[in-house]
This record gives structure tokens, C-alpha cells and sequence, in this order.
């Protein structure tokens, strides 16, 4: 065979080729659609629209329907759109769909006078696709998992080929489960070394974006290698992944090892969904448009200023920067590790501004809820320092949403986050300013009332 990076190796068989390279233009077979509730109407429009509607999907046992994004809101609108996922689901019997109510008939009101902390979902509810998809076993090694939604590139961490598409793209897949796609050229980040104490995941790709650009990547694939692979776990992959496109890449993508096979095992086999998968080996020989090495012992804690993800800062050059809040959630950083971390620093102190914590997933509720550290579970030990948490896992202010998201910047302020884009206005007021960081900086920075490195 010949020598081809791991993007390249997973686009050739899924596009029936004996060899791909970049630039081609390939019919690519998808392995699972994913769709939440802000870009699924919209796709089932054009599906209906030019399948017909009568139409079936291509293969309801492939389709994901996650509601995430406007879920715990008054806006009859945003809550209009959780219902149109439930009749779709029902019309065409998809049996992935995480439906944030229990009742197949019923209409999904979110009670704002139930206040924003205590749980609104069912048992179905999955919480952020990006981190419900690896939860609720289908993101496999090997495969395409396709998006609508640009930080789809998170299940890279998988080994898989995993990118965002628009409402279009998507309907045309609904209905045959194919896409054209261009192979992209491949960045190859060859990663030494441990993380240092204080450094997180987080800060690798922010130091990545920082050295290539908020536009370094574009349309092309982001493949990491080396060593240090091995000493990320499978949350920092995913952090790393999740990423790609903050960098415009098309993807990201890490090799399969034995990490890998145990996540996507244990997780395939508890959620009975497809177990079987075929891994794409990393080939270092493959040619590819740029290789960087990194050491991964000499980075230090970072930030990225407003206004884009590659304003890259040392987190100990700019503790003169005052913040208004901080915010930890996401599929960047609503992970049960990321809290961990959090928690770590702050047990027993108590943060300086308004402190806004929002898990990923209902699972990572309940881990935070049951984990303890010391005497005192993490969820207790958040609260306690002032964290206001919620247990309504979902996107809520990473993309700011309708005004009453908890934790939206209603106001021009400088926050500091650990999500994974700062474009103007990204998490409500245009005139507010996000600065993103790993969760031990947002937690340092809590605490200080400013830019704060978390290793003092
Ligand atoms: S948490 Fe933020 S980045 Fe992730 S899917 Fe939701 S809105 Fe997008």
C-alpha cells in the first residue's frame, strides 16, 4: 500500500480507492451523521426538500440527534426545535436520538421558575453531542462521523476522521450516506515528553494555534504523533482534537493505541452500539505538507486573548489583565478531568468574581457529584468556593444563545473561559471579551480576579 497519512488511509477506504492524495475530490461512504437542535431542523428541511416527503434516511441506525446547544431557555423557538428532532426521530424510527424528556408525546418546555440549577432532562438526555457521541459509543476508529456542527473534528481523538458540514451537506447525507469531499493536506505534530504540573491539554493547542495561526490549518488535516501521545489520555485527546478547527483545520486526528481500543471497547459494549471497528495504523513516513516537533515538558500555561484562539499570551505575562468572570463548561472543557482540575485549585478558597460551571454531559453531573476529594465530593468542594454550578449539562453560554443561557455575558466584560473559541460577541454581548485558557488557568484567574498562572 502506499504511504499515506491517517486522514488519507481512512478517506481511501471509505471511498472504495486503492489511493488517495491531496486535492483529490472523493464520493465518501459515512459511517454516522450527527445532528443537534440548532442545525437539525434546518438539515431535515433540505432533506425533505429534495428527497421528497416521503423520503427515508439513508440508515436511521446511523443518524445521531443530540439536543445541546438551546436547551434550558425560555425561547419557545429553541425549545419549538428539541420537538422537531422527536417528530423526525419518530417518522423515521432513529433509534439514537437523545431526547431531553422522557415522553415520546410529549413537548419539551424548559421552567425557568425552577431555576437554572437543579436538573430539567429525562434519563435519555446525552448533553454536549461532542462529548455525548464517545459517551454513548459511536465514535469508533476507522470510521467517518460527520457533523453539523464545526467541532464534530473532536472524535479525531478516536482515531477517526470526524469533520463539520452545513445544513446542505448534511440533508444530501441523510438521504444517501455519502458526501464529496476534498482530501486534505496533512500538518503532522510530532509531540515529546509529559505535560509539566499546572499544563494542561488545553494549552498544547493553544500553544499549536498560536505557532500556525487562527487560520494556520485551513482545510487541512491536523494529525498528531510521537511519543507523547502515549501520556495524553483520551479527555486530552479530545481537547486537543476539538480544537482543530479554531485553527481552520479540517480535522484532527491522533493515532489508535491502547487507550483507544479500551475507551471505544468499554463504551461500544456498555451503550450496545457497533463494537466492531478497524483502526488506520499511523505510517511517520507518510509525505505530508508541514511536520512541527513539540515538547511537550516546555510548555507553560497559556492564554488566548480576544479576539481570535491564536492570540497566544504566557499566562505569567499577562496577570495585569483584570476579568470579570470565568467560566468552565463545553466540549472543550466540561470533562469530569477538567473539573478535577478545577477543583484542585480552588478547594478550600474562594473565587473572586462571578464563577459560571456548566459539565458536558449528565454523566460528568454525576461523576462530579459522586467523586470525592478528600472528605468532600468536587461537586461540593466547586460550590463551596462560589462556583455556581448547574446540573443542566448543555452548551449553554460557549456560543452565548438566547439571553436567559446560564452564564451568558449580558453585558460588555471580560471573562475568561475554558471553551475553545473568542471571536466577538462568541459568548453573548458583541462587546464582551472571552479570553480562553485550560481549567487550572480559569481556575488561578478566579481566584486572583486576574490572569493568573495556576502553578503558583
Ligand atoms: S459546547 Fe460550545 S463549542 Fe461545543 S458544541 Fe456546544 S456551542 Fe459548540
Amino acid at each position: 500500500m502506499p504511504k499515506m497519512t491517517l486522514t488519507e488511509k481512512i478517506l481511501c477506504r471509505k471511498s472504495g480507492r486503492a489511493e488517495v492524495r491531496p486535492g483529490e475530490n472523493v464520493w465518501v461512504n459515512v459511517d454516522v451523521l450527527m445532528t443537534h437542535d440548532v442545525c437539525g431542523p434546518g438539515t431535515i428541511g433540505v432533506f425533505r426538500r429534495e428527497f421528497g416527503k416521503e423520503a427515508r434516511v439513508w440508515d436511521p441506525n446511523r443518524v445521531v440527534l443530540i439536543p445541546d446547544h438551546y436547551i434550558f431557555t425560555t425561547d419557545s423557538l429553541a425549545n419549538r426545535n428539541v420537538d422537531i428532532l422527536r417528530e423526525f426521530a419518530k417518522e423515521q424510527g432513529i433509534r439514537y436520538f437523545y431526547d431531553v424528556i422522557d415522553d415520546s408525546e410529549g413537548r419539551w418546555r424548559y421552567k425557568a421558575e425552577k431555576g437554572p440549577f437543579k436538573r430539567q432532562y429525562g434519563s435519555r438526555y446525552a448533553g454536549v453531542c461532542h462529548s455525548a457521541l464517545p459517551e454513548h459509543g459511536h465514535t469508533r476508529p476507522g470510521e467517518v462521523l460527520l457533523g453539523t456542527d464545526s467541532h464534530t473534528c473532536t472524535a479525531g481523538a478516536f482515531n477517526e476522521f470526524a469533520t463539520g458540514i452545513g445544513n446542505t451537506d448534511a440533508g444530501f447525507v441523510l438521504g444517501t450516506g455519502r458526501i464529496l469531499l476534498r482530501i486534505p493536506p496533512t500538518l503532522r505534530f510530532l509531540l515529546d515528553g509529559e505535560l509539566p504540573s499546572g499544563v494542561m491539554a488545553k494549552d498544547v493547542i493553544l500553544h499549536i494555534i498560536g505557532m500556525i495561526g487562527f487560520d494556520g490549518a485551513t482545510y487541512k488535516a491536523m494529525e498528531y504523533g510521537g511519543e507523547g501521545v502515549g501520556g495524553l489520555t483520551m479527555d486530552d485527546r479530545m481537547t486537543i482534537a476539538n480544537m482543530a478547527i479554531e485553527a481552520g483545520g479540517k480535522n484532527g486526528i491522533f493515532p489508535c493505541d491502547e487507550a483507544t481500543v479500551a475507551f471505544v471497547r468499554e463504551r461500544t459494549e456498555a451503550e450496545g452500539t457497533v463494537s466492531e471497528f478497524e483502526p488506520v495504523e499511523q505510517d511517520l513516513g507518510a509525505p505530508v505538507e508541514a511536520e512541527y516537533r513539540i515538547d511537550l515538558s516546555e510548555l507553560e500555561p497559556l492564554v488566548a486573548l480576544h479576539p481570535n484562539p491564536g492570540n497566544r499570551r504566557k499566562a505569567r505575562e499577562v496577570t495585569d489583565i483584570k476579568i470579570d468572570r470565568a467560566y468552565i463548561g463545553s466540549c472543550t472543557g466540561g470533562k469530569t478531568s477538567d473539573f478535577l482540575a478545577f477543583a484542585r485549585i480552588v478547594k478550600g478558597k474562594e473565587v473572586k468574581v462571578p464563577t459560571f460551571g456548566v459539565p458536558a454531559t449528565p454523566r460528568v453531573v454525576e461523576e462530579l457529584q459522586r467523586a470525592q476529594l478528600g472528605e468532600k465530593t468536587v461537586w461540593e468542594i466547586l460550590e463551596e468556593s462560589g462556583v455556581r454550578m448547574t446540573e443542566n449539562a448543555s452548551c449553554a453560554a460557549c456560543l452565548g444563545g438566547p439571553e436567559d443561557s446560564f452564564g451568558r455575558l449580558n453585558s460588555p466584560m471580560t471573562c475568561i473561559s475554558a471553551t475553545n473559541r473568542n471571536f466577538p460577541g462568541r459568548m453573548g454581548h458583541r462587546d464582551s471579551r472571552v479570553i480562553l485558557a485550560s481549567p487550572a488557568t480559569v481556575a488561578a484567574s478566579a481566584l486572583a480576579g486576574h490572569i493568573a498562572d495556576p502553578r503558583d
